[in-house]
């Protein structure tokens, strides 16, 4: 069945990487950003010989943008939310929803991971690390619309909490301030929408969404699926494809100049 599933997704285009026998890790040199399965019959061995397979979020379908985008639910009650009306396989946890989206944007919330562009998922009949199988729940029909982000369900989560700093950690991630200190007014005073528009002005002509929560290219890394999110309620900032781009306002200025958080605060404090 393993050989089954992964054929019916080659076929439609999705890449397909080797994952070792019951475990989640992929063989070396492989990954969304590395080497994929280009010969079926030889991966189709690999397959009956036991190995797993994940296919590549973000790629394949029909269409000429767009491609494979997967919800992984972690969190089994807010799969019941919605009838998705498309395929879906049982995790060891929870649950794998797979769309055709136009928009393959991959992003994390508390709960539920959305997984497009650059991202990977493990194939339908792979064997999980505690010996349960990812197994499909209905026909591998996939649903095609135009973002996951539409749904109503999404735009009530966030994303998940800032990690507690290790101890002896730097600061400079984790600087939140005090609301009566004079940095804590500096930060106050720059809203992290004004500071994408004045220190990355290219990245601010990618922000999209409205309310609380805003998406555009991440300014610190080379993203063209909007990787980066805005929190403007909070004045935070963040990345889903890569862990230096995370922390508050000044943060921001700091990492965007090259400069440390006290020349921030000189250069944001001079400007007030
Ligand atoms: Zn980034």
């Amino acid at each position: 069945m393993r050989i089954t599933y992964a054929q019916i997704f080659y076929d439609q285009g999705v890449a397909l990487i080797p994952v070792k026998t019951q475990s989640k890790h992929i063989l070396a040199g492989y990954g969304p950003h590395r080497r994929q399965v280009t010969q079926f019959p030889l991966f189709a061995e690999f397959l009956l010989n036991g190995g797993n397979y994940a296919l590549c979020t973000g790629t394949g379908g029909k269409h000429q943008s767009g491609g494979l985008v997967v919800l992984d639910f972690d969190n089994p009650e807010l799969f019941d939310a919605q009838a998705w009306n498309t395929f879906t396989v049982k995790t060891a946890r929870g649950y794998h929803v797979y769309f055709w989206a136009d928009d393959v944007r991959s992003f994390a919330f508390d709960g539920l991971d959305v997984l497009g562009a650059g991202k990977a998922v493990m194939g339908a009949y792979s064997i999980h690390p505690d010996g349960s199988i990812y197994e499909p729940q209905n026909q591998p029909k996939i649903r095609g619309i135009e973002s996951v982000f539409d749904f109503p369900l999404l735009s009530k989560l966030e994303p998940p909490k800032l990690p507690e700093p290790p101890k002896g950690a730097p600061k400079r991630f984790y600087n939140r301030g005090n609301s009566n200190s004079r940095v804590a007014q500096i930060k106050a005073a720059l809203p992290i929408l004004e500071a994408v528009q004045l220190f990355q002005p290219e990245a601010a002509k990618t922000i999209q969404g409205a309310g609380r929560w805003r998406q555009y290219n991440c300014a610190f890394h080379d993203d063209n699926h909007r990787s980066g999110w805005l929190d403007t309620e909070r004045n935070l900032f963040g990345c889903h494809a890569c862990d230096k781009a995370r922390g508050d306002v000044l943060n921001f200025v700091s990492l965007s100049r090259g400069i440390t958080n006290l020349e921030a605060i000189k250069l944001l404090g001079g400007a007030l």
